[in-house]
């Protein structure tokens, strides 16, 4: 079984812990830098980006978790964790954690829309389309070649994965579909698979 993480500075935990339960995973609540150990990916979720970053800083976690994600480890950021994990940010001259290679609109569907559900087609789950709630949410202006478009809502990206990393504005664990977690949580189990045949 895969241990997957959740950090836990801010956002809707306890439904993500839900998600990754019902995929099969176990999880561990990830809220200071020791939590990193022992876990196989992480996941980070929504909530406010400027926030959980403050919060980052505060708890020392910054270059704990970039060097997470450079150990190649999956990691699958959620509407603020999307943002967090962005390498460009419009109308910021930084980003944060900058990991994966696409550029993000914060806010980006706008004020009117505050809130919304809408079914989307994501490639790789099958059957219905998938009900992605968005909060406030961003979308995903380009990404470099090396990175696949899961899901696009009116020429918008909304879901992306780059090896390892994954993506989405939306927020996932909102829903009882598990299968974005299903998703990641099949990516997990592959990468430690895969590493673990690398060390062997
Ligand atoms: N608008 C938020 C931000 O900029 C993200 C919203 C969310 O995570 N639901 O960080």
């Amino acid at each position: 079984m895969v241990t997957v993480g959740i950090l836990a500075l801010q956002g809707a935990i306890r439904e993500h812990a839900r998600s990754l339960e019902a995929s099969g995973a176990e999880v561990k609540i990830v809220k200071r830098v020791e939590d990193l150990n022992d876990i196989d990916a992480l996941v980070v979720p929504g909530g406010e980006s400027t926030t959980m970053r403050r919060l980052i800083d505060k708890y020392e976690m910054f270059g704990p978790l970039q060097e997470f994600a450079k150990s190649g480890k999956p990691v699958f950021g959620t509407c603020a964790g999307l943002i967090l994990m962005a390498k460009d940010i419009i109308g910021q001259d930084v980003g944060h954690l900058e990991v994966m290679d696409i550029k993000v609109h914060r806010n980006g569907f706008g004020r009117q829309r505050e809130s919304f559900e809408i079914p989307l087609d994501v490639k790789g789950l099958e059957g219905d389309p998938y009900i992605g709630v968005f909060i406030r949410a961003p979308y995903i202006e380009s990404v470099s070649p090396d990175t696949e478009v899961l899901a696009t809502f009116q020429d918008k990206i909304v879901a992306a994965r780059q090896g390892r990393f994954l993506c989405c504005a939306f927020h996932p664990e909102l829903t009882d579909d598990h299968r974005m977690h299903g998703y990641f949580v099949k990516m997990v189990e592959e990468t430690k698979n895969e590493l673990h045949n690398v060390s062997k």
